[in-house]
């Protein structure tokens, strides 16, 4: 069986890789030529734990092009991995899609299947088989099948050759029995369903997931008002498996590229159908608020950072990733430096993303002990593996007025509590072992 790929970002490259290293021959097509030439060459274009290991051990069984009819020819399955981001208006942005389907349409010349593993909204399955339909050359038959990506940033690849489940939304039984061969030796539940249930069963799931997230994040602010603490509830809420334990981490809200945008399309469509979806409503609002948690605390201890050093521990929207869409750092960075704040910055893997779009503003740092070296304040935004074990004696040794702010809830408070520095941290008792008082 040949397989194509369009697309080769996080969701492409990796459903590549994987289906290469369970035997397919597969062409990952892209329209960027510079990642075509470095995957050509080895690397990997994003970062991703185990990704380009996996891509360069069955380099023989993938070929990287930006020539789509090439791949699309005499393809048995086309995956359409493009992205959908947001529109102005929150609706999903399909004009990836819609173009590859017309690319697929221009260059088919034998029966294939289309797969689409972008996430889309409910009824695009249809609209991409009816584009295909009328702008084919050759006389082949043709299913659309929807096939839903559940991987997550920073354990894609895991996520990916050990799949939680494999949705599969068809209109034909026939193309259910193709993609069922696809996965034959992934041990998954495979779920075959009708396309538009598959479409919305990853909204459905991804907005969930944002919802609980939220959740915890108001359940977070009201302990700190009324001196609860959100790690002792979480777990006590956690032990229940109806709740379970997994997205009860509080913090300074999600970011990344699928929940921000999932939700507001999810939004969006029911609002296009005349329905409101509240609850997905709120799980917006609650998380655009608490992007600011950081900075809004920031001021009981300064009436604006102006002229201060700030340090930044982590840009990425989560630890594991490159990947800066989204981030909470791109929302606080440019209110601390309208402020006038000096910002020095240390991010694992993101430093790179982050000076696209802050060149010159920002001093980025190689270690954690320079980025805090005599910093006024500092600002956790991401819970990086570096700054979980960075030992919490060091900030007083470092900083100039060690103050942390720690969106991510990254040290327990009992070896906070022998420390001589003020943590601020998200749904709990703020330790101030700081012999000065504050505004
Ligand atoms: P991405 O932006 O990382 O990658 C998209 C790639 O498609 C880019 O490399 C782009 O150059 C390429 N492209 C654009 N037009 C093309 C064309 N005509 N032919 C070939 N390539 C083309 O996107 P992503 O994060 O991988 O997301 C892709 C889709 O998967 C989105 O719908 C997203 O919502 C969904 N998804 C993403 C994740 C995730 O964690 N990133 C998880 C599940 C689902």
């Amino acid at each position: 069986m040949k397989i194509a790929v369009a697309g080769t970002g996080y969701v492409g490259l990796v459903t590549g890789v994987c289906l290469a290293e369970h035997g397919y021959n597969v062409s990952c097509v892209d329209i960027d030529n510079e990642k075509v030439e470095l995957m050509n060459s080895g690397i990997a274009p994003i970062y991703e734990p185990g990704l380009e290991e996996l891509m360069v051990s069955n380099m023989e069984k993938l070929f990287f092009t930006t020539n789509y009819y090439d791949a699309y020819r005499d393809a048995d399955v086309i995956f359409i991995g493009v992205g959908t981001p947001e529109k102005l208006d929150g609706s999903a942005d399909l004009n990836y899609v819609y173009s590859v389907a017309l690319q697929i349409a221009e260059s088919i010349e034998k029966d294939c299947v289309v797969v689409i593993k972008s996430t889309v909204p409910i009824g695009t399955n249809e609209k991409v088989e009816s584009i295909i339909r009328k702008n084919l050359k050759k006389n082949v038959n043709l299913s659309v099948a929807s096939n839903p990506e559940f991987l997550a940033q920073g354990t894609a690849v895991q996520d990916t050759l050990y799949p939680s489940r494999i949705v599969i939304g068809v209109e034909e039984e026939s193309t259910g029995m193709i993609l069922k061969e696809v996965y034959q030796n992934f041990e998954a539940p495979i779920l075959i369903t009708n396309r538009r249930s598959a479409e919305m069963i990853k909204y459905a799931s991804n907005d969930f997931l944002a919802l609980k997230i939220s959740f915890i994040n108001e359940i977070a602010n009201l302990c700190e008002i009324i001196g609860a603490d959100i790690e002792d509830v979480a777990l006590g809420m956690g032990y229940d498996s109806r709740i379970g334990s997994k997205f009860l981490n509080s913090g300074i809200g999600y970011g990344g590229s699928c929940f921000p945008k999932d939700t507001k399309a999810l939004h969006w469509l029911a609002n296009f159908h005349d329905y409101e979806l509240k609850t997905i409503k709120a799980t917006i609002d609650v998380n655009e608020n608490q992007k600011l948690k950081l900075i809004k605390k920031s001021r009981k201890y300064f009436d604006s950072l102006n002229g201060l050093t700030v340090a930044i521990l982590g840009l990425t929207f989560k630890p594991g990733t490159d990947d800066l869409r989204e981030a909470p750092s791109l929302v606080n960075v440019p209110i601390m430096l309208e402020d006038g704040a000096k910002i020095k910055a240390w991010d694992s893997a993101g430093v790179n993303n982050f000076k696209k779009v802050f060149p010159d503003e920002i001093t980025y740092c190689k270690t954690i002990e320079d980025t805090l070296t005599d910093a006024d304040i500092c600002f956790i935004f991401t819970e990086w593996e570096e700054v979980k074990n960075f030992n919490v004696l060091n900030f007083s040794k470092l900083m100039k007025t060690p103050i942390i702010l720690d969106g991510r809830n990254c040290y327990n408070l009992v070896s906070v509590q022998k420390s001589p520095i003020l943590y601020d941290s998200i749904g709990r008792e703020t330790i101030n072992n700081l012999e000065f008082s504050f505004i």
